[in-house]
């Protein structure tokens, strides 16, 4: 079925794919409608339990794609119009309780966590889906409700806190890919660090393709909220900060792993300006840093934090682009149940090899590649499907033998997989 279906769109004309998108005006005002929820259970079953709903003055997201034709990430979320059930908007996502579910922890303990989702204000009443993939890697709906724009319970907060540009390339948010940088850590007499790290942030991305020639379709502003302490929290040293974004390194026990659970107050901040994709600096020189897909990312912004705009840019290639990470080993998680060798991973830069030719990676290969590719020192600029990736040593294979998405070698930067899937997300953001 999938097949003939890309068969079909093959055959239609060109931009047909643009014109079975929705009509924004149809059906969304220029504002934004978020929708927090619990995700909660543990390493055999997923709920989802509703919290409340916000308004925010913008919508920063393209007007044009606006059901996502990726099939990226473990979560989707669907917004249906209520009188003809047609899909108007959707997205695909990762989050940190999906990452949760894979460790030993959720083997026996049962936890939620804050999320939410985000998508234009809808003219009618719509219903949303939860969707997330159970572990055979299928689409199963979780959760459904009715949502009216009319409910005088939408939530509207005026602002709280000062926001600054850090580099506005694009007039118009639509056709941008709207970055919000949030402080982490940072007290109120060190805004001007704070500052200095966003600027640092942004000539960190722009030095690596492809944000360096689509650097004109970003736009990057920062919100100013300080913490009462400075610093990070550090729980395996018995180190705690009351910080702005209550994030804390040792996340699931790993002690580089620096993130934070509550996106209802991530999203609270960055809805001080029209954004997209939340990025967080935070004040420390310690190692470390996180991004998940469409989610958040969070790394190290001290001016002696080892590799900080390496990092910087491996997390927003997890956050933009979902890639996956190439390397083998140093998680948390079972990887094995992460990237089973019978399923083929949806990530743009794995493969078991299960469904290979599903991937444009597969069309990239020079002619006479073998497949799988043995490593050499005469491959070492060359694409392949070397095995190790997925942070397993067998059964998973990645494009090139030391990416960006690897060991943050400046060198090499992204391999010429990761770059399209990065240049295909961006262009289908801008839109
Ligand atoms: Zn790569």
């Amino acid at each position: 079925m999938r097949k003939l279906l890309a068969i079909l769109l093959a055959l239609a004309p060109l931009g047909a794919t643009a014109h079975t998108q929705p009509v924004f005006d149809e059906w969304f005002e220029p504002r934004t409608m978020r929708f927090d929820y619990h995700h909660a259970g543990d390493a055999q079953s997923e709920e989802f339990y509703f919290a409340d709903l916000h308004e925010e003055p913008w919508w920063a997201g393209s007007r044009v794609s606006l059901v996502d034709g990726n099939d990226y990430g473990n979560q989707r979320f669907r917004i249906l119009d209520a009188a003809t059930g047609r899909l108007i908007y959707s997205r695909g996502y990762c989050t940190l309780w999906d990452e949760w579910s894979y460790t030993a922890e959720a083997k026996t303990v049962r936890k939620s966590m804050p999320e939410s989702v985000v998508f234009p204000m809808p003219k009618a009443d719509v219903r949303i889906e939860l969707w997330s993939r159970d572990r055979a890697g299928e689409w199963v709906k979780r959760f459904e409700q009715a949502i009216s724009p009319r409910s005088y319970f939408i939530a509207k907060y005026p602002s709280r806190y000062d926001a600054f540009d850090v580099e506005v390339n694009s007039g118009d948010p639509a056709h941008a890919l709207d970055i919000a940088v949030l402080p982490e850590g940072y007290t109120e007499h060190e805004r001007g660090k704070f500052e200095a790290a966003a600027r640092d942030f942004a000539e960190a991305i722009f030095s690596f393709e492809p944000f360096r020639e689509l650097r004109d379709r970003f736009n990057i502003r920062a919100v100013w909220v300080p913490s009462h302490d400075s610093g990070v929290t550090l729980p395996g040293a018995g180190e705690w900060r009351n910080t702005s974004a209550g994030a804390s390194f040792w996340t699931f026990d790993s002690e580089r792993y620096q993130m934070t659970e509550d996106m209802h107050n991530l999203r609270d901040q960055a809805g001080h300006i029209p954004y997209e994709l939340i990025y967080i600096l935070s004040n420390t020189d310690k190692y470390g840093g996180g991004g998940i897909y469409n989610f958040y990312a969070i790394s190290s912004a001290g001016p002696s934090a080892p590799s900080r705009r390496e990092v910087y840019v491996h997390e927003f290639g997890h956050l933009l682009a979902g890639l996956g990470d190439e390397y083998v080993g140093g998680v948390s998680y079972d990887e094995l149940s992460m990237y089973p060798p019978d399923r083929e991973p949806w990530e743009v830069n794995l493969t078991t090899l299960v469904d290979f030719e599903s991937k444009a990676w597969s069309r990239m290969l020079p002619a006479g590649t073998p497949v799988p590719t043995p490593l050499s020192p005469d491959r070492a600029d060359r694409m392949g499907v070397y095995e190790g990736g997925g942070y397993l040593e067998k059964g998973v294979y990645r494009p090139w033998p030391d990416c960006m998405m690897n060991s943050l070698s400046r060198a090499t930067g992204f391999c010429p997989v990761c770059v399209k899937g990065l240049r295909d997300r961006i262009e289908f953001l801008c839109r």
